[in-house]
């Protein structure tokens, strides 16, 4: 197999041959439901599962595990589950023993469409998201639809807004999105969205690895969604403040004349499908235009003290600065939209 090969399949049964005589780190939760394709591993590490597991003691944990298990500079460690045991999977093996290689096998749509590949690994430290961390991609990403069959309805729609974000980057992506039928829920065949989102970001992720350029675009939505995600204390799932993200930025576009008033309906309405009205109400009324472009100017894609904003229309980006008033301003002209 060659390197950074990608396989999509239906089945998780051949998980137990990816596993077999490798070491392998999970979650509670996926340990729980899928324990047998784990049986012939070298050894399985697993964590208590959600974002607070993001820490350096947990990479500690899963470090000495792999020291006790005597892994070499050859050992392989396989990730199954979602985007927190990709992260740290790829985390520990970008330092252990100064780098050793990982496959991951993302158990949630939201992993197998944003985080499996493009190499981006680490952990959280205290309330800061992924402060440390390294570019470590994967050797093999092994993608097994039938796991999203287990996943609870906020984990899927969670995945959506970051397939949704990327049909609107993409002309092939929108086109898998849009055969997908009107209702989805878990059992809803995803492979031919998941094919082209991760197709997709495969290409831009390799043509700018350590994100100066291109890979921004990967951010539609995002400045907005995590102001609001910050303010709202992380109570929902990350797609769902990203789809809120999308709407909101699309807005701000279109009532400042950078995009088409018709390209921000379309947008408005494939947000609002996933997640319904009282989603558009979260980021229109429940914070203050300054609250967000107060939080928005701590954002990591800022340069020169202005707020970064990726516009997309008819698949092309483009980047766009605004200082903290030009962005408050613009969202107060969106909010006032009838
Ligand atoms: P992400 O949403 O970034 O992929 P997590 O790794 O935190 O984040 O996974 C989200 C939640 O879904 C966790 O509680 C995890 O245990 C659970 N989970 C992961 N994969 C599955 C699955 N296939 N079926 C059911 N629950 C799953
Ligand atoms: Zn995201």
């Amino acid at each position: 197999m060659n390197n950074g090969e990608i396989t999509i399949e239906k089945n998780t049964a051949s998980v137990a041959d990816i596993v077999r005589g490798r070491f392998a780190v999970t979650d509670k939760n996926v340990y729980a439901l899928y324990k047998p394709l784990f049986k012939d591993a070298l050894g399985v590490c697993v964590l208590d599962s959600g974002e607070q597991s993001k820490t350096l003691a947990t990479a500690e944990k899963i470090l000495l595990q792999m020291a006790g298990n005597s892994l070499d500079r050859k050992s392989v460690a396989v990730a199954v589950g979602g985007g927190v045991v990709g992260d740290l999977t790829g985390f520990c093996a970008s330092v252990y023993m100064r780098g050793i290689d990982f496959v991951n096998v993302p158990t949630t749509l939201l992993a197998a469409v944003d985080s499996s590949v493009g190499g981006k690994t680490g952990v959280n430290l205290d309330r800061l998201k992924n402060l440390v961390g390294a570019f470590h991609k994967p050797k093999h990403v092994h993608i097994r639809t039938d796991f999203f069959a287990t996943l609870p309805e906020r984990e899927l729609i969670c995945g959506l807004g970051e397939a949704y974000k990327t049909a609107l980057l993409d002309r092939g992506c929108m086109k898998a999105w849009n055969a997908l039928p009107e209702k989805t829920d878990s059992f809803t065949d995803f492979s031919a969205v998941v094919e082209a989102c991760v197709r997709f970001k495969k290409s831009v992720t390799d043509s700018d690895y350590r994100e100066s350029g291109k890979r921004k675009i990967l951010n539609l939505g995002h400045t907005v969604a995590h102001a609001i995600e910050y303010l709202d204390g992380y109570e929902r799932s990350h797609g769902e403040y990203v789809l809120m993200g999308l709407i909101a930025e699309s807005g701000m576009a279109a009532v400042s004349g950078k995009i088409r008033r018709d390209t921000y309906e379309s947008i408005r309405r494939g947000c609002l499908s996933i997640i319904g009205e009282s989603g558009e109400r979260k980021v229109r009324f429940g914070f203050s235009s300054s609250q967000i472009s107060n939080v928005a100017m701590h954002d990591k894609k800022n340069s020169g003290g202005r707020i970064s904003l990726i516009i997309s229309e008819d698949f092309c980006q483009r980047e766009y600065l605004l200082d903290k008033y030009e962005f408050t301003k613009e969202m107060e002209m969106w909010k006032s939209l009838l």
